[in-house]
């Protein structure tokens, strides 16, 4: 049996010395000591003058919350720290561009009926909950999620989920949120039991944080639920190879024993995990759990989160340098959730540095992962 608590527990910042470890395995515990406040970081952080400011500038916009667990893989002492930088809050988050949007993905304008998008013709965005245990300060839904008044009701899912019943081209649904697993077990089983239910149903999937930011929550109870409507294929976002602790881990291999089929979709984040080096060593880790790079994506142009964005060219570049250096499973697809809700679209290196015209078509001259150039025939079938 592995143990959830273990990796986290023996890190944990001096504030938490006399919680026991029973206590740090319980999420209910970890949901009830997230820590909030500036105060709430003595014997955690030494927060620099700029985040303390900066925690009252954002406290009417998009709270902060940090689980006990996802602070104890912080550097107490580096502001520049991966994992610090996703979740204490920062001055840039005030500056506005005007380029920026407050729904950059238009989802609020493709909302059949409210709390679910409906963009690509066979799959539907259900939204549950704005709720995450850790708010994430590069999160694209900034203009609803922490704000407990946008909430969905039990009536308005009910109601999302008729529309997804009646609904016959609808074929994969997303669950999503904020963090679905905030809602209770019972909950969660009645969901996904009235999904499961829905013959035109293909595929039912579940996009959620809790496995990097408390994975606690990832009991055994959980996964029973999620094994009886198997298989659930469930996102993940992971954006830093410092975030797999054996908690982590654990909770990865758990969901994969419940016959969940598990990915990852991680956010470029400039400063963060916008080099080729972290992003193979995230691949290569995340592989060894089960759990298969799904996207990277660009990070949007969304308010208050442009001093995150990289340019495309270090995507471009970070794609590069992957195809070569790890199989075809741990290379995702790098894409770019379009402004204006159209959907997203996939980034590829360009592997073509010459073509030119010949007696069958065309000699395309193609790079490999190494620089070296080799020729392709392209056939130009109606001529033949
Ligand atoms: C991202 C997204 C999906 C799912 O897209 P996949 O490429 O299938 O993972 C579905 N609906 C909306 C509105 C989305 O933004
Ligand atoms: S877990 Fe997802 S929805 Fe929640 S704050 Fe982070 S990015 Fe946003």
């Amino acid at each position: 049996m592995t143990d959830l608590s273990s990796s986290s527990y023996g890190q944990r910042p001096s504030r938490f010395a006399s919680i026991t470890s029973a206590q740090w395995k319980s999420w209910h515990w970890q949901q009830q000591h997230r820590l909030r406040r500036p105060e709430d970081f003595d014997g955690v952080l030494e927060l620099t003058a700029d985040e303390r400011e900066a925690f009252a500038a954002c406290s009417d916009r998009f709270r902060v919350a940090v689980t006990p667990h996802y602070a104890a893989l912080m550097a107490p002492t580096d502001p520049e720290c991966p994992i610090r930088r996703q979740a204490i809050p920062g001055l840039a988050e005030q500056q506005v561009h005007s380029f920026e949007h407050s729904d950059p993905l238009a989802e609020e304008a493709h909302m059949p009926v409210p709390g679910l998008t409906h963009r690509y013709p066979d799959r539907a965005l259900l939204y549950l909950s704005h709720n995450c245990p850790v708010y994430c300060r590069h999160c694209t839904r900034k203009r609803k999620v922490s704000n407990p008044t946008t909430a969905a009701s039990t009536r308005q899912i009910e109601r999302a989920i008729d529309y997804i019943a009646d609904t016959p081209k609808i074929r994969d649904v997303i669950i999503s949120g904020g963090d679905p697993l905030t809602l209770s077990d019972a909950r969660l089983e009645e969901i996904l039991g009235r999904l499961r239910d829905i013959a035109h149903l293909d595929v039912i999937r579940l996009g959620t944080r809790n496995p990097v930011t408390l994975p606690q929550r990832i009991t055994e109870a959980l996964a029973d639920i999620l094994s009886e409507y198997a298989p659930i294929y469930i996102n993940t976002h992971f954006n830093h190879p410092s975030e797999l602790v054996p908690g982590a881990t654990a909770a990865l291999q758990r969901l994969v024993r419940a016959g969940c089929v598990l990915g990852n979709q991680m956010v470029l984040l400039r400063g963060i995990n916008d080099d080729p080096q972290t992003v193979l060593s995230l691949n290569r880790r995340l592989l060894r759990h089960g759990c298969r790079p799904y996207y990277m994506l660009q990070c949007d142009m969304a308010q208050g989160i442009t001093h995150f964005r990289t340019p495309l060219k270090t995507g471009l570049d970070i794609m590069d340098h992957l195809r070569g250096r790890i199989g075809g499973v741990g290379v995702p697809d790098f894409v770019i959730d379009l402004p204006g809700g159209g959907g997203k679209v996939e980034l590829v290196p360009d592997y073509i540095v010459d073509r030119r015209p010949t007696e069958y078509g065309e000699t395309i001259q193609f790079r490999n992962f190494h620089g070296d150039h080799f020729e392709f025939v392209d056939l130009d079938i109606d001529d033949q």
